[in-house]
């Protein structure tokens, strides 16, 4: 088999994975829910799936052209931090796909404190559920914004080819659980925070109680939120609102407002007090 159509089988068989992964998270999350929704559906996924489709776009036309040069560079001149160490082709692919969590852990931190890069990071933070598809409810523009960042990792990391797509692949499998409201036992998702993020992890980082917000920012491995002791899961998913105190309004989340929010008037996003799931809803 050439190399080219052997790369082409490993991305077919990455990306059947995947979507064998994202349906299972469908189904899990329905049948065994962790926290009650409370919007009507169909309207809400299929809007989060609209931006999702728009914000993949984004990423094959802005984010892969840059970085697929950086990483044909990184092999061939050896450039980058993990390139320069005296370690095994796949020892270095390891770090490297290590590093690049690591740094989307800043980032993840740099989107919440920032305030240009909050404008549109908030578009994923007022979907008032949280599941598998508000893995995907990103406004593009963050895709785009995102891409230079991305572009300073590859090159600064020294990322593979190889180590690129394994980190993409893992990156998004990560969220898509780590989205999901799928209830997993409750001493075994204990155990798996420890390592990877977990959805219990995620729900508290989507609370619309502020200082919930900021903890859990982890998006693969859970290793930075304990490092940096940002770790909680000390929040019952039942008591949890999802969402950001000061846009509750269900009609916001259709793809027209969620596109046109970042360019409004900002609101201060946390100033209505803190929010907590009515008594009926629990
Ligand atoms: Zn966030």
């Amino acid at each position: 088999m050439t190399k080219v159509r052997r790369d082409r089988a490993i991305l077919a068989a990455g990306g059947a994975a995947l979507g064998i992964a994202a349906l299972a998270l469908l189904s899990g999350e329905r049948k065994r829910p962790l926290r009650r929704p409370t919007q009507v559906e169909p309207g809400r996924s299929i809007g989060n799936l609209t931006l999702g489709a728009l914000s993949l776009a984004t990423v094959a036309m802005v984010e892969a052209p840059l970085t697929r040069p950086l990483t044909e560079r990184a092999e061939r001149k050896r450039q980058g931090l993990v390139q320069r160490l005296p370690l095994s082709a796949w020892a270095r692919d390891a770090l490297a796909v290590l590093l690049m969590d690591y740094t989307i852990y800043l980032w993840h931190v740099a989107t919440h404190k920032a305030p240009f890069l909050w404008r549109f990071h908030l578009v994923h933070h007022i979907d008032l559920d949280l599941d598998t598809t508000t893995a995907l409810r990103f406004h593009a523009a963050d895709m785009a914004i995102s891409a230079p960042f991305r572009a300073a990792q590859v090159a600064a990391i020294g990322v593979s080819r190889r180590a690129l797509r394994i980190w993409q692949g893992w990156f998004f499998l990560s969220i898509l659980f780590h989205h999901s409201n799928l209830r997993l036992p409750e001493r075994f998702e204990r155990l798996l925070a420890r390592f990877v993020t977990t959805p219990r992890m995620h729900g508290i980082h989507h609370s619309a109680v502020q200082g919930e917000t900021e903890s859990n920012w982890s998006s693969g491995f859970a290793f930075w939120d304990h490092l940096h002791r940002t770790f909680r899961l000390d929040v019952p998913q039942e008591e949890i609102a999802i969402g950001v105190p000061a846009y509750r309004d269900p009609r916001a989340l259709g793809v027209r407002r969620s596109l046109a929010l970042p360019f409004g008037r900002e609101r201060d996003a946390w100033s209505a007090p803190p929010l907590r799931k009515p008594a009926s809803m629990q």
